[in-house]
């Protein structure tokens, strides 16, 4: 049984690949301009999540269509391509399994539930869930200039709560070794069914759902050429701010 599962994880291996067009410390430490349009970042995918320029609002990508969830909690689809992100991360979403869900958990649980899926902490893995839930708490971003760290902005951030909402959250997991590179653990953005508005998941309370869970065995990071990028020094342990600013 075990071998044929090694086998068949093997022989998709190749096409289950997470993109980072930047690594994460640069954002945490305030680099809100790296300049990479999204008609780039959708050679390595149609789905993920990720920020704009200026930190200009929290990004969602679904089925190759581009959403932004601006600071007043509003969603518009973004359909110009020279737009810009400092920090995405995309996948080409090939879904490997399925799981539903059919009672109401509480966030915790439902962190847990989603942790029993995945067959080791060591891969990384992007999810798609459609579902019902009786409650979600998201927060987005206000545009920023350069250089103000990340945990400053996010102490400010406006949040948004919803009570019984259908909707799709989009994310990805990364495992606890790379935490300058990607956000580690579970990482997701919400949209509303009707697309109207959602954000960076803060909490949620799911009731019945479905998700979709791809397993990623490569890591593909893309390094900046800007000056800031190339001039900074990164050796500050931004761990525990991207901890504070996540959550
Ligand atoms: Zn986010």
């Amino acid at each position: 049984m075990e071998g044929t599962t090694v086998r068949r994880m093997r022989k998709r291996k190749a096409d289950n690949k997470i993109y980072l067009c930047a690594p994460v410390n640069a954002l945490v430490e305030g680099i809100y301009e790296q300049n990479i349009p999204f008609s780039e970042l959708k050679k390595h995918g149609d789905f993920g999540l990720g920020t704009f320029n200026d930190l200009d609002g929290e990004m969602v990508m679904m089925d190759g269509l581009i959403y932004r969830v601006s600071s007043d909690g509003k969603v518009n689809q973004i359909t110009d391509e020279t737009a810009c992100t400092p920090f995405s991360c995309v996948t080409f979403f090939q879904p490997a399994t399925e799981e539903t869900l059919n009672q109401e958990l509480s966030h915790e649980e439902f962190m847990n539930w989603m942790k029993d899926l995945m067959p080791s902490p060591n891969l990384f893995y992007a999810f798609r869930i459609e579902g019902e839930f009786a409650y979600v708490k998201t927060r987005s971003v206000p545009k920023q200039e350069n250089y103000r760290p990340l945990v400053e902005v996010a102490a400010e951030q406006p949040t948004f709560e919803f009570t019984n909402t259908k909707g799709t959250m989009i994310g990805f997991y990364t495992p606890p070794f790379v935490p300058s590179l990607n956000v580690p653990g579970v990482h997701l953005h919400y949209l509303t069914m009707d697309r109207s508005s959602g954000g960076h998941l803060l909490e949620c309370r799911p009731r019945k759902l479905m998700l979709e869970m791809q397993y990623l065995y490569t890591l593909e990071l893309s390094l900046p050429s800007n000056l800031d990028y190339l001039t900074w020094d990164f050796q500050r342990d931004i761990s525990k701010d991207l901890d504070k600013a996540e959550k």
